[in-house]
């Protein structure tokens, strides 16, 4: 601000250094703020070097600092402008009112502000809990934002004091624009991925209002763990709602469990005809759209020696695709991986989620090739009734299969201790019992996956931390839906 060609500026007082070097912030923050929503150039990153330096998998978690910095940035800025135009006035150089709604910066900042306040209301956790809607179509603001950003430069609010007076801003907009330009192919290539062919080949009606859509669609590439966006024109053209992909690339379909909890989800169970009285398939089938695959933490569990995989209730798809991956790397033995153990918890509030994923998980513990190369360990954590006590003591008689789950592996009553968990699974690797063979002074790494409830994810970030030696490394990844 020792600019001499802009001493008419710095007379006005400190407020204008303030608004400008904040404003110089928020042109970073914006430049930055839509390349963790480009999910498709981050699902290949996550897979280079790049991802043991940057926490791809938090993209969303970036994507809200950006934001809140762009709150900041945005206070600081607006207040030093309001002081600037007060000053202004003062010294006789403009009225305040024009520069609020005359020139073009005033107009875009103001309209900026306003955008701000309806998207940042709507983003808020309780919103996008209870209408995810309200949060997702005016979060489409942005759009309107980006526009206002990148032309609140125009009509020369920094000119020089020469004659001609010359236009001396920062420029940002210059490189601003890169990441809504990169934004914008990101939802160019989503429209025309999905409108990619996809039929419906399967509809199979879960209990607890669970619904597994098989399709195909040629075109469509994922790996195990990977997660797609699902648009049904016939319910939304706009709405796409993400979904664990829950079959194995080997697979001859593609499948998602879809858990009805919702307006979009029941809407569709309906399409799909769970509420017809016969329960019988209906031969007109909506038009699916199918946007992705998406990377997520899950898919690196074959990068360990040891998984843990924690499911709560639906929360099961990610290891659902993992264990059919696993089952059919173990068939075809040239797709050896690092894995030798996997430790997978179900944790389910009712009998009903068990039957999801029943013969999948039968057909895995029947056809393991490798002895105690996986283990079940299923949860029921709800209160049960007296009738389902007695049916189960009935049905126990034999002893070899678990009356509940018809798996061999014995279900639990109550919720698992994690922290005893570790400690003994740690305890057993430290005594060489666990990976017979394994030299004691090489490192194992134990991944552990959760997918679930945010209140239990804290505890085993907490539990997994605790476990850590210098010999067994435990990995904490989550997500949750
Ligand atoms: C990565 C990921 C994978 C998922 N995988 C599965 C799965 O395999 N099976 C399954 O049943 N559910 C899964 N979900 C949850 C599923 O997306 C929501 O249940 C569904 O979008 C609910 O929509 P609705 O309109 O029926 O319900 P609503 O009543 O509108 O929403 C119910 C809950 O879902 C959230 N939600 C709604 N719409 C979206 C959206 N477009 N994007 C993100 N969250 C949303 C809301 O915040 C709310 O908490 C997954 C979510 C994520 C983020």
């Amino acid at each position: 601000m020792d600019d001499p060609e802009l001493a008419h500026l710095t007379k006005i007082g400190l407020s204008v250094t303030v608004s400008r070097g904040a404003g110089l912030c928020l042109a970073y923050d914006g430049a930055i703020i839509l390349l963790p929503v480009c999910r498709n150039i981050i699902k290949y990153l996550r897979l280079t070097f790049l991802n043991n330096v940057i926490p791809f998998d938090e993209n969303l978690w970036f994507h809200r600092q950006c934001a809140y910095s762009m709150l900041f940035w945005t206070l600081v800025h607006t207040f030093a402008h309001y002081i600037n135009f007060i000053r202004v006035e003062e010294l006789g150089l403009s009225p305040a009112w024009a520069v609020h709604y005359k020139h073009p910066a005033g107009v875009t900042g103001h309209f900026m502000l306003l955008i701000m306040v309806l998207m940042y209301t709507s983003a808020h956790r309780s919103v996008r809990q209870q209408s995810f809607e309200t949060f997702w179509y005016t979060h489409h603001l942005a759009f309107f934002f980006m526009l206002a950003l990148y032309t609140h430069a125009t009509g020369c609010f920094v000119a020089t004091n020469t004659v001609p007076k010359r236009c001396k801003g920062y420029f940002s907009w210059e490189w601003t624009i890169w990441g809504g330009i990169i934004y914008f192919f990101e939802r160019v290539l989503r429209e025309i991925r999905s409108r990619q062919t996809t039929q419906i080949t399967k509809v199979i009606y879960h209990p607890s209002k669970a619904i597994e859509i098989q399709f195909q669609k040629p075109s469509f590439k994922y790996k195990a763990g990977q997660y797609l966006f699902l648009n049904v024109p016939e319910i939304s053209s706009f709405q796409w709602h993400p979904f664990t992909i829950t079959s194995a690339p080997d697979d001859s379909f593609v499948s998602v469990h879809v858990r009805q909890v919702g307006d979009f989800t029941n809407k569709l169970g309906e399409l799909l005809g769970c509420y017809n009285e016969k329960g019988a398939i209906p031969k007109d089938l909506p038009l699916l759209r199918i946007d992705g695959a998406f990377g997520t933490p899950a898919e690196d569990v074959f990068k360990n020696e040891i998984a843990v995989l924690i499911g709560c209730g639906i929360g099961v798809t990610p290891f659902a695709s993992i264990l059919k991956n696993i089952w059919y790397q173990q068939q075809n033995k040239g797709h050896q991986s690092k894995l030798r153990r996997v430790e997978f918890f179900w944790i389910c509030r009712d009998t009903g989620s068990f039957e999801w994923f029943q013969s999948l998980l039968k057909s895995l513990e029947d056809k393991q090739i490798e002895e105690g190369f996986l283990k079940f360990h299923i949860y029921l954590t709800s209160k049960l009734r007296e009738s389902t006590i007695q049916n189960i003591i009935i049905n126990d008689v034999s002893g070899s299969y678990d009356p509940l789950t018809d798996l061999e592996s014995r279900t639990h009553y109550g919720r698992p201790n994690f922290s005893y968990i570790f400690s003994q699974l740690k305890k057993a690797i430290e005594t060489g019992r666990y990976l017979p063979g394994k030299e004691r002074d090489l490192e194992t790494n134990v991944g552990v996956y959760y997918c679930g409830p945010a209140a239990l994810a804290k505890n085993l970030k907490v539990d997994t931390k605790k476990s850590n030696s210098n010999g067994i490394k435990f990995h904490f990844h989550k997500e949750h839906f």
